[in-house]
């Protein structure tokens, strides 16, 4: 299996420190809001990256932080807290919003088919953690207490940047822009581990230590769900390419300098997905989530069909005109492989067989050549030489890491006509509530549940299920 890493900036074998278990850590959702559809697409790469390592045979132990407290919204440490403003924009508790986010991300997951990893820690569960971390940093000399907070002095460390590919000048350069200079900090790189003097006088959550009540800062997190639930020796560590630095610089400067020795092996990064107007964001334009690609009729499984079409490793562009095209594939490949399962009758024809499984798994040891991958699903399809048999075994064993939904009943090919027909009865039921007429609009939820459809009101509007029979 080769993995392109982005620590030593090339594309090398994968070999992990004990082959029965890899282990990986994911950083996770901020849940301050939605995800948007850049952000997932960071997570099925990770998905596929966990499904291919377990296709090839390794068992993979996965763990993902959950960000419910001190993610900035600036890079900086100076900047607004992400949650602190989630909750002040809708008028809740960061507890609040952290759950309700929790959950639309738990379900953006489940439409997109993206496993659960083993283990999802919410960041606040693990405060013992960093504060023990933080304490070994000062004991050796890395970390500072300076104006009521904690910092991580990075001059201590002879290669603190080495996961980026930029001089450290240029970095500095990078932090300072747009951001107000911390004059706590002995150098300006220098992060914070702790914050009690904190500008953001609202913050809810704070703990007691013996730095002061405060909170963590957002990339100790990281390294402290990891330590405490994969151990000292890390074999991957994903996200998406705005992670590099500064998160995934600061995590390794303060697992090493904790631990005393190299923590991770393989750091993979996930490139973006942008909008015609460049950088995906949560504040501009039009708010590009998955539950308004659901509202438009979209398929979700047509959206990870989008996402594996190109590599990981290369910019992506979304436009409804693209995501268009990959939808009416999608569906086409649906009702190829149903019409395939008509049809069972020959025998498995193993040698042509293993030709082709084992050109699938090429592509994807190829530094998870997902495109290549697909282009062997349609040759499989189009090869008049393997029977539907063969076809259909094939597809079933693409299918545990491609996880397109390919098998499932007619329910994933939208239906136009019950589409329209459920809109119309959401419509009525809205207006039922804007009427005060609350007893019309149970029984409209009513009606539609006695017919396996399931109303759920959402902040992004109505959405609806269709039960399973
Ligand atoms: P956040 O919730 O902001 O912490 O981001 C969650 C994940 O999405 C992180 O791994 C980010 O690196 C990743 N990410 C952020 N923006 C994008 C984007 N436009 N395309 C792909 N991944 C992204
Ligand atoms: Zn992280």
């Amino acid at each position: 299996m080769k993995l392109y890493n982005t620590l030593t900036r090339q594309v090398e074998e994968f070999v992990p420190y004990d082959v029965n278990e890899v282990k990986m850590y994911t950083c996770g959702p901020t849940v301050y809001h939605y995800a948007h559809i850049g952000n997932l697409r960071t997570y099925i790469f990770e998905d596929i990256l966990e499904r291919t390592l377990n296709y090839i045979g390794y068992p993979v132990n996965r763990v993902m932080n959950i960000t419910d407290v001190g993610h900035l919204s600036s890079d900086s440490d100076s900047g607004e807290d992400k949650m602190v403003k989630g909750a002040q924009r809708e008028h809740k508790s960061v507890l609040e919003i952290a759950e309700f986010y929790t959950q639309a991300f738990l379900q953006d997951m489940d439409d997109l088919h993206i496993k659960r990893p083993k283990t999802i820690c919410k960041a606040t569960d693990y405060i013992d953690m960093y504060l023990k971390i933080i304490d070994v940093l000062m004991e050796k000399g890395y970390a500072y207490q300076s104006g009521g907070n904690v910092y991580f002095d990075v001059t201590k460390l002879d290669d603190y940047y080495a996961l980026t590919n930029h001089k450290a000048d240029d970095m500095v350069v990078g932090v300072r822009e747009g951001v107000e200079e911390d004059s706590c900090k002995r150098n300006q790189a220098d992060f914070a581990l702790w914050f009690t003097k904190s500008k953001f006088e609202d913050q809810e959550l704070k703990w007691d230590s013996k730095y002061g009540t405060g909170y963590p800062g957002w990339h100790i997190e990281c390294s402290g769900i990891s330590i405490a639930n994969l151990g000292e020796y890390l074999d991957i560590h994903c996200g998406g390419v705005d992670n590099i630095f500064p998160h995934h610089t600061n995590e390794i400067a303060q697992s090493e300098a904790y631990l005393g020795h190299k923590w991770c092996n393989y750091w993979c990064h996930g490139e973006h997905l942008n909008d015609s107007t460049g950088k995906m964001s949560k504040s501009k334009g039009e708010f590009l989530t998955l539950s308004l690609l659901k509202e438009k009729g979209y398929n979700p499984l047509a959206y990870r069909l989008f996402c594996l079409e190109s590599h990981y490793r290369k910019q992506l562009v979304f436009s409804y005109e693209n995501l268009d095209r990959v939808a009416s594939t999608y569906e086409k490949l649906v009702r190829k492989v149903q019409a395939l399962q008509q049809d069972t009758t020959g025998e498995l024809q193993m040698d042509l067989y293993q030709i082709y499984q084992r050109r699938f798994q090429e592509a994807l040891e190829q530094d998870l050549n997902t495109a290549n991958a697909l282009t062997v699903l349609y040759d499989v399809l189009k090869e008049d030489k393997l029977n539907s048999v063969t076809k259909i075994a094939l597809i079933e064993n693409f299918e545990t890491v491609l996880s397109l939904g390919l098998f499932k009943s007619k329910e994933t090919v939208i239906d136009t006509e019950l589409e329209a027909y459920i809109q119309e009865k959401i419509k009525e039921r809205i207006l039922a509530k804007q009427n005060k007429d609350y007893a019309l609009a149970d029984q409209i939820r009513q009606e539609l549940l006695e017919q396996g459809i399931v109303l759920k009101d959402t902040r992004a509007g109505t959405l609806y299920e269709i039960e399973k029979r």
